[in-house]
């Protein structure tokens, strides 16, 4: 059985490695010059590590990360609003984008995976299996859903980058909530900060200067975010409007396409859950593919993962609101009073959620 994956992103190569694995021979097909990754960094969530457990890649993954409670929520003096104890928590992975999908990359021969190709058609491909994983403004999308919106912006505008300098190993992976801004650091393994800021703005606004808005938009805040941005080369800051599909899909596959990733479900990203729930796509999709004929098997892709991933972009959505959202002062106060009387548990409760997902056993043996 032959697939090809159209798309080389985090969720294509996840789903190239898991198809691999049930014995199917993959392409992926990428229009990009090369493979890699833009951007910064990326939370490996629990839920995403055991997905990379199942391709056999999560100590690979926690060798170019250091797992980390995520919890911590201050206010721009630096006062905890939550704060999850070490116990009862689930370490998240903070790694570059860039190393996780060379993770990826190196559990895929060679020739699996080809640069510098635009598929414009499905039709264009020859394969029992189509895999669009074409990222948020799918080609693929377009075509098999000709009626859907598409994606739409989410009203917020965010600032990404890695420090250059190395902080020490003690900095916890933390947001920081202020009036109409927040500031999220990801301490990666080797000492270097991943750190992202995010506001509303209407779409399109662009600085010549964008890690002075950076500076403007949390001047004053605590330590160390000054350190941090002063520790960040101005030409690596990335600039990127929030667009999500509000509209959900009808379904995640159509005739022998399964899509995938941003392209079936992109959301917003206060969950830290796009990239890690586009990993279990890929594994989920394999492993139906190992159980049944592909029309069986993407239809129970389409029911396993439909459900999973709208109810975390719309819970995703929700804890949008009361970040950077928030701007006047009295509703400020009061949700950060709120935050501090929510006991700890509660708060992990709603996470585990989504954060204890198992992925399906990878079985080679079709039939
Ligand atoms: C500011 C921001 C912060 C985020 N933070 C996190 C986080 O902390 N944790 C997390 O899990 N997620 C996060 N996300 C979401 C995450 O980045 C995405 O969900 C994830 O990268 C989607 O992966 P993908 O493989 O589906 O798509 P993409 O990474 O977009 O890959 C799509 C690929 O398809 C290629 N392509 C497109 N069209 C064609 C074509 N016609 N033919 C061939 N190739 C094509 C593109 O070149 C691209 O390489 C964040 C997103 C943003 C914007």
């Amino acid at each position: 059985m032959k697939a090809v994956v159209v798309g080389g992103g985090l969720g294509g190569v996840a789903a190239a490695v898991a198809l691999r694995a049930v014995g199917w021979e993959v392409a992926v097909l990428e229009r990009a010059p090369e493979f890699g990754e833009v951007g910064a960094g990326v939370g490996v969530m629990p839920n995403a590590l055991r997905a990379l457990g199942a391709l056999g890649l999560a100590d690979a993954v926690r060798g170019i990360g250091t797992p980390r409670v995520a919890g911590l929520i201050r206010d721009p003096r630096g006062r905890a609003l939550v704060r999850v104890d070490e116990a009862g928590s689930d370490r998240v992975v903070a790694v570059h984008r860039a190393d996780l999908h060379r993770v990826l990359r190196s559990a895929l021969p060679a020739e699996c995976l080809v640069t510098g190709v635009e598929v414009r058609s499905v039709d264009e491909v020859d394969a029992d299996l189509v895999v669009a994983a074409d990222g948020i403004r799918s080609g693929l999308r377009r075509e098999l859903f000709p009626d859907h919106p598409g994606p739409v912006y989410a009203g917020t505008t965010a600032w990404r980058s890695v420090t250059e300098a190395r902080f020490p190993p003690d900095l916890e992976i933390g947001q920081t909530l202020g009036a109409g801004a927040e500031f999220g650091v990801l301490p990666l393994g080797d000492g270097r900060v991943c750190w992202y800021a995010a506001t509303t703005a209407p779409a399109g606004g662009r600085a010549d200067d964008e890690l002075g808005e950076v500076r403007r938009l949390v001047a004053g805040w605590h330590d160390p975010i000054t350190a941090l941005l002063d520790a960040t080369p101005p030409a690596t800051v990335l600039r990127h409007d929030i667009h999500e599909l509000a509209t959900p899909l009808p379904a995640y596959a159509r005739g022998r396409v399964a899509l995938l990733g941003d392209a079936a479900h992109a959301m917003t990203p206060y969950l830290g859950q796009g990239a890690c729930t586009a990993i279990e796509d890929g594994v989920v999709l394999a492993a139906m593919c190992a159980r049944h004929d592909v029309p069986t098997a993407l239809a129970e892709y389409d029911r396993l993962r439909r459900p999973r991933t709208r109810a975390i972009a719309r819970a995703s959505r929700l804890v949008g609101r009361f970040g950077h959202r928030v701007r006047h002062p009295l509703v400020v106060k009061a949700r950060d009073a709120a935050m501090r009387a929510v006991p700890t548990g509660v708060g992990l409760r709603g996470m585990n959620r989504f954060t204890g997902w198992t992925p399906p056993e990878l079985s080679p043996n079709r039939g």
